[in-house]
This record gives structure tokens, C-alpha cells and sequence, in this order.
């Protein structure tokens, strides 16, 4: 069995703080923490793949800061095979596709707009209000989901704040989530125990993994509709400005995607409406 996961840094257990997860210099003492806590939460997802009979664990390091490096790599369980983010435009994940058999989400924070989500965003903190798939506001939780159903594999399980729980039992009932804190505004949160969470993760997942062959994998119908709405109209000028995008207000564009997996691109000069 394979499992692909996606790791971010906001929902980490052991996370509380903006500095931990952005910090501009690689070795601030508070940036270095939220690196040992990435790793931490790391190894505690392929521990529990493991008992739960993995064969081969691919993670990906999906928070933009790190650019691929966030792992300490003298820490990391060295069962774990890196993969990236693809260079190339439409922007492809590297090692997820249709031998997969399971994906997971570690580390997650809930989608922008969201109550007491622990820096709440998708994609574009303060940038971007609203992301759509089809008419529901999704975060990037749903976007991996859309991407990965598209190749037949099921998003089975998410850790991160209460926020984000609660997103994945609304939107994804299936998937088995487990909370690292409860956020208290848009950068604070009171934390539960570091340790006692990640000995949960372990045994989340683990149960998670065995019931896969009957995980629900969400494949809606393409060509699927993106809608976003952006702080500033200003944002949306360019996008609204190439063929085959509507907009729908002032801040609000939105359009069709062909394949799921182009989820993540940002209609530009070189992008083609699906026919
Ligand atoms: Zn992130």
C-alpha cells in the first residue's frame, strides 16, 4: 500500500505562533521550532503507516515558505521518499497519481474566512476571501481531495486545529481528522499536548488506512467550476481579463477546469478555457 502525504506547517500540534511557521530567517530560533514540530508530526503519520501494513510512504513539504526544505532531515523517519511540487505550469504534484492508495494531510489549517480557524487562508493570506469548487467554498483541503479523486485515490485523513476538523467533517465525512489545538483568533490558539497529540495521529491514520478499499473518493463530473473572490478588485483585473473567464463582480471571477488537477492554476495569457 501507498500513501501520499501533504504537509503544512499552521495546524501543526506544537505550532502557535506566526513566527514559527514564516519567519524569513532559516535559522530563528522560532522558525527552527516549527521545523522540529513538522518533523515531529511527520514521523508520527508514517509510524502509524506503518502499523497500519504501508509499503511506501511519498511526502510532500506543501508549505510555500519552506520551498521543499522544511524537513530535518537527521530527524526525519528515513522510510519517508520526498517528493515536490512540479516547476512546470499547470502546477502538478510530484509522486501523487493513480498508484496511490491513500492520500493524507498533515499540519492543515482551515480555508480563509473561517472562525477561529489558526491562520485561516487559502493559498493567499489576505489576498484571496472566498475559493469555490462547483458552488461550495472549499480550502485547500477540498483542492487536494478534487486532485487526488481525479486519479481514483481517496483523501482518508487531515490533522489540524478544531477549525479545520470541523471542515472536513462538514465537506468530507469520511475523512478521520485529528485536532492539535483550538484556534482563539486569526494567529492565536491555546495547544494540546504536543506528544499526546501525535500519539493520536498514530493511531488515527492507522485506523484510517484500514478501512481503504472503502474510502469515498470525490470525483465530480469536469468540467469543474473555480470561483474565486479576492480582497481588491484589483487582484481580479488581470485574471478577468482573459478569455473564458467570467466575472461576476467586481472581486469575484470564476471559470471551468478540464482536468481537476489544474486546480491550483490561475487562468493567465498562456491558460486554454476547457471546449
Ligand atoms: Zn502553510
Amino acid at each position: 500500500m501507498i500513501v501520499w502525504v501533504c504537509t503544512d506547517m499552521e495546524g501543526l500540534a506544537g505550532i502557535d505562533q506566526w513566527d514559527q511557521c514564516y519567519d524569513p530567517d532559516d535559522n530563528s530560533p522560532a522558525y527552527r521550532y516549527g521545523l522540529e514540530q513538522l518533523t515531529a508530526e511527520v514521523n508520527a503519520v508514517v509510524a502509524g503507516c506503518f502499523d497500519a501494513g504501508v509499503t511506501e510512504m511519498r511526502v510532500l513539504d506543501g508549505h510555500g515558505r519552506n520551498g521543499n526544505k522544511g524537513f530535518i532531515l537527521e530527524k526525519l523517519d528515513p522510510r519517508v521518499r520526498r517528493v515536490w511540487f512540479t516547476q512546470m505550469n499547470p502546477l502538478r504534484l510530484e509522486g501523487l497519481d493513480d498508484s496511490v492508495h491513500a492520500v493524507a494531510m498533515i499540519g492543515q489549517h482551515a480555508m480563509a474566512g473561517t472562525l477561529h480557524g489558526f491562520i485561516d487562508h487559502t493559498q493567499s493570506p489576505k489576498e484571496l476571501c472566498r475559493y469555490l469548487i462547483n458552488g461550495q467554498e472549499q480550502g485547500e483541503m477540498g483542492q487536494i481531495a478534487l486532485y487526488a479523486g481525479s486519479l481514483g485515490v481517496p483523501l482518508v485523513y487531515v490533522s489540524g486545529d478544531e477549525a479545520l476538523c470541523d471542515e472536513a467533517r462538514r465537506l468530507f465525512p469520511h475523512v478521520r481528522a485529528t485536532p492539535t489545538k483550538k484556534g482563539t483568533g486569526w494567529d492565536t490558539c491555546a495547544l494540546y499536548p504536543p506528544d499526546q497529540v501525535r500519539t493520536q495521529i498514530r493511531q488515527d491514520v492507522a485506523a484510517a488506512l484500514r478501512h481503504v478499499d472503502r474510502a469515498w473518493v470525490w470525483r465530480p463530473h469536469p468540467p469543474i467550476e473555480v470561483t474565486v473572490e479576492w480582497a481588491w478588485s484589483g487582484r481580479a483585473d488581470p485574471i478577468a481579463g482573459v478569455p473564458g473567464v467570467k466575472r461576476l463582480n467586481a472581486r469575484t471571477v470564476s471559470w471551468m477546469i478540464a482536468d481537476p488537477r489544474d486546480v491550483f492554476t490561475w487562468p493567465s495569457e498562456s491558460w486554454n478555457p476547457p471546449r
